[in-house]
């Protein structure tokens, strides 16, 4: 589809129960690779998101009671939509957000998954019935939907972050108000109206982009009739919004921040460890929660890694994502390259050396190049902060121990990655690591079947896998006699 004709066909209202509606007010989406307005949305107020869950509430009970086949029938069917519309659901998402057409391709096929995976889920939910250890009744244990719940998502990845919750909590018979990050609601908004298409219930999804959202938030977190908030950015969010919840003791999941050690041993395959270090690296151009945000590597190869790493990385093509010939996008906003190169100042002015890159070309958009930093030190922000780009650090250790104590040494506990041809060394140094994943010898970890999810302050609650479901569903006993 032409890129006016795909702009023109996104809802750009408020989506409230199966429906578009204008609101009082608008805001602008812009293109991060040039700054130039995309589109104009509906900006949500509190009053629309009272609006969007009572519509939730009016078929929360109905959707719960949908026979669980059918609501994985619903879910397969939004699974083959999206298929069927990747090219331009990609193309938009590369608009909105910058990442290359590969990347969104790539997204689209993950976030289209967690929808086939939890269309199958749905038919499995299950509880148990046991007779009392006394003799004296029986225990009878069900799962039951947790009822209307808010989604908050980020921009990084504006498909993918919102169908991680909603497979599940559709799966379970949940109904969901989601809050689009306000740089790219237009994904969102673009599969609201898919999803309707497929044959999803009206009020059983509503989509509220908003340039203000800490109103739109607290009228759905004050409200009584919300059970749970699910969100997924930054920690220091994180923690404002499960404090706002504990009001009325919401129920939580909190997908947040990380800070992903890569830690490759002198017993690894170096070459197997570069190439896996660019995917964990440069992932939706490092505007990943689960990039690697820092390279440890055993001193022994440090400099051949170094070496091999700054050769691949000086192979990136930075330019428009919409262009095919581009292999790095622009970042998402000037604030997001001020940062990044504050980061590698920080560093450079303690002792790090720029390898490759570090230099951010100006605008007009928001690029800055593939970047390798060597010998950085231990004190440098970089190696503690999120850098959320495509700027590898890398600094050294001698033996196992210190390198598993300096990948723990974060308040972050998310991803981590693991080079080593030993097995018992992998697992040793997978159960040491503190943090909720860990890839063995390889740089992607995402699974629509397999849990995600933090530990210490990257969050709680898990997305995919048999137990993303369980976040979407209160368990209930039921004790009978004999
Ligand atoms: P952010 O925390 O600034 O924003 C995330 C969302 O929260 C957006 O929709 C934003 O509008 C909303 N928000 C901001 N202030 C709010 C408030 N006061 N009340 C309610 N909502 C509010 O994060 P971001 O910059 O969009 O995303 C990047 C962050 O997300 C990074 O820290 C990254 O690690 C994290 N992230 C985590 C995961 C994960 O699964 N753990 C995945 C992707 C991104």
């Amino acid at each position: 589809m032409a890129i006016e004709d795909l702009i023109s066909s996104v809802p750009t209202g408020l989506w409230i129960g199966g429906e578009e509606r204008q609101a009082a007010s608008t805001f602008n989406v812009l293109d991060p690779s040039d700054d130039q307005v995309l589109a104009t949305v509906a900006d949500a107020t509190a009053a629309d998101a009272v609006a969007a869950l009572d519509a939730a509430c009016a078929v929360q009970a109905e959707w719960a009671a949908t026979a669980p086949r059918k609501r994985g029938e619903i879910l397969r069917a939004v699974f083959e939509k999206i298929t069927e519309r990747a090219d331009d659901i990609a193309a938009l998402m590369t608009l909105e957000m910058g990442k290359v057409l590969a990347e969104s391709k790539g997204e689209v096929a993950y976030g289209a998954e967690f929808f086939r995976w939890f269309s199958e889920e749905a038919v499995r939910i299950a509880g148990r019935f046991t007779p009392a250890p006394a003799g004296t009744g029986r225990i009878l244990v069900t799962k039951q939907a947790v009822g209307p719940c808010y989604a908050i998502t980020p921009w990084n990845f504006p498909l993918a972050m919102g169908t991680r919750k909603m497979g599940p909590a559709f799966a379970a018979g949940c109904t969901m108000i989601v809050k689009p990050a306000q740089e790219t609601p237009l994904t969102m908004l673009l599969l609201a109206k898919l999803m309707d298409e497929a044959g999803l219930p009206k009020g059983v999804l509503s989509v509220l982009p908003t340039s203000n959202p800490g109103p739109v938030s607290a009228a759905l977190i004050d409200d009584g009739r919300l059970r749970k908030l699910t969100f997924t950015g930054s920690t220091g969010v994180g923690k404002a919004l499960v404090k706002q919840s504990a009001d009325k003791l919401l129920r939580t999941s909190m997908e947040l921040g990380g800070n992903a050690p890569f830690i490759v041993f002198d017993d690894a395959d170096i070459d197997a460890a570069v190439e896996g270090a660019i995917l964990a690296k440069m992932r939706n151009g490092g505007e990943a929660c689960t990039a690697a945000n820092r390279f440890h590597v055993a001193n022994s190869v440090r400099e051949e890694f170094t070496d091999k790493l700054v050769k691949r990385m000086s192979e990136f093509t930075l330019g428009k994502g919409i262009d095919p010939a581009s292999t790095l996008g622009p970042l998402i906003n000037s604030k997001q390259v001020a940062t990044v190169t504050e980061l590698v100042s920080d560093a450079v002015s303690k002792g790090a050396t720029v390898a490759v890159g570090g230099v951010a070309p100006g605008g007009p958009g928001n690029f800055y190049p593939a970047t390798v930093l060597s010998d950085v030190p231990a004190d440098a922000r970089i190696l503690r902060e999120e850098v959320f780009g495509p700027v590898a650090p890398i600094t050294g250790f001698d033996t196992e121990d210190e390198g598993v104590a300096a990948a723990n040494d974060t308040e972050y506990g998310l991803a981590a990655y693991v080079y080593t041809q030993s097995l018992d060394r992998a697992l040793r140094v997978a159960e040491g690591i503190e943090s909720g994943m860990v890839g063995i010898n390889r740089g992607v970890i995402s699974d629509a079947a397999a849990p995600f999810g933090g530990i210490k302050e990257s969050g709680f609650g898990r997305e995919g896998g048999s137990e993303g479901i369980e976040e979407y569903l209160d368990t209930k006993y039921i004790a009978l006699t004999n």
